[in-house]
């Protein structure tokens, strides 16, 4: 079976998170001359980490002329987190709760950039990670990406996030094309999700801190979100939770703009499905959108309501498997160990994957049917 030889090969490969090559860790002077009586000033200097590497999710502000004179390094200091008191709650903004934004990307959109610093959740709150391919392409979009964190880190004070770490993978991109076409091809599925299962587990594993408390996957191609996306998700309280993803699109017969369901990972369980998986080989997966491979799943992306129907955004839906593009999670479902398996688990892998080990971990997952985020169109 080509399929499995390939993975074999892929498994063998030794996934080091070579890099931290950049780790960008943009932790700019809040100017000394600039008056810093707002709130946000304030909640950053006494969030500050006191040392650069303790923990990676907190703004590190540098204090001049320590320790340099005498030519000798204050070690790192020993912080105390009571993870009992680190909530994740409804209202996170008000409890002052950290949220580690997530971002594989293997291209740099500048529409999601712009749609990042509009979200309205307190900057000062928010961590950002990023991992990228070292491809030609991962290149780029690291380029691209430094570019626009350097900008938005020495502008304004409000602007800015608590943290940004970038790390490149060191293994090369098991397709040679991120063509739509080529990427969705259903032979190239299982090698892809195994990969960017890979690329989570590294960045969630790397950058998850003692003060996270919720996780939002956001991917790089996610252009469009409403700007209280993080207090919206929130508010549910779920402990998994994910908006539905669509596309806009001209379409050429009615000469207008439209928007069509994008991501197809989130869905309830079918008989059919069950059915399947119990009949195949211990290391086969179930795909989900597939003419190949009919589950008569239930998905989230047909479950929503017309644009212009008024239905209730915040409806609530339970889901068994969920997709990436956006999703927020508490971080103790991470912290119970939660992840993006990159091996056949219940003949799931990646997100859907992740849903199921939430799951068996005794978390329910929800979806938001007429919630709306939107993927780039290529
Ligand atoms: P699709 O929308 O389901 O076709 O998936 P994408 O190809 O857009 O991939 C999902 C996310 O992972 C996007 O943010 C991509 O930029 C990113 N991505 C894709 N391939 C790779 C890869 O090989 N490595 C890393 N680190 N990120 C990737
Ligand atoms: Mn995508």
């Amino acid at each position: 079976m080509v399929v499995a030889r390939s993975l074999r090969r892929n498994n063998s490969v030794t996934w080091v998170v070579a890099g931290l090559v950049t780790i960008v860790l943009i932790f700019f002077l809040l100017s000394p001359s600039a008056p810093s009586p707002s709130l946000t000033a304030h909640r950053r200097q006494q969030d500050a980490a006191e040392h650069s590497l303790s923990p990676p999710t907190k703004p590190f502000l540098k204090k001049s002329g320590r320790g340099s004179s005498s030519g000798k390094r204050t070690p790192p200091p020993v912080v105390r987190y009571n993870l009992n008191e680190l909530n994740s709650t409804a209202s996170p903004a008000a409890a002052g709760e950290h949220v580690l934004i997530l971002t594989p990307m293997a291209r740099f959109y500048r529409e999601y950039w712009d749609n990042l610093l509009k979200l309205t959740y307190p900057h000062e709150l928010i961590s950002l990670g990023f991992i990228l391919p070292k491809t030609k392409e991962g290149n780029a979009a690291t380029a691209a990406l430094q570019a626009a964190v350097a900008e938005t880190q020495s502008g304004p004070v409000d602007n800015r996030f608590a943290s940004v770490t970038i790390l490149r993978q060191d293994f090369d991109s098991p397709l040679e094309s991120q063509d739509e076409k080529e990427r969705h091809k259903y032979e190239n599925q299982k090698i892809r999700r195994q990969a960017m299962s890979r690329a989570r587990n590294s960045l969630l594993f790397t950058t998850l801190g003692p003060a996270t408390s919720w996780v939002l996957w956001l991917d790089a191609d996610i252009v469009e979100t409403p700007p209280t996306l993080i207090e919206d998700l929130a508010r549910h309280d779920k402990p998994v939770i994910v908006p539905n993803c669509f596309q806009r699109y001209y379409n050429s017969s009615t000469k207008r703009m439209e928007r069509r369901p994008y991501d197809f990972n989130s869905w309830q369980d079918s008989a059919t499905a069950q059915e399947l998986a119990k009949q195949m080989g211990r290391d086969e997966i179930l795909l989900e959108g597939y003419a190949e491979l009919p589950t008569y799943r239930t998905l989230l992306a047909y479950m929503a309501a017309d644009e212009d129907s008024g239905a209730d955004p915040h409806l609530e839906v339970q889901l068994d498997g969920v997709g990436g593009t956006a999703l927020m999670v508490k971080a103790q479902v991470h912290r119970d160990g939660a992840m993006f398996p990159a091996f056949p688990f219940y003949h799931l892998v990646e997100t859907e994957g992740f849903a199921k080990m939430a799951r068996r971990l005794g978390y329910t997952c929800w979806g938001l049917p007429n919630y709306f985020v939107y993927h780039y169109n290529e």
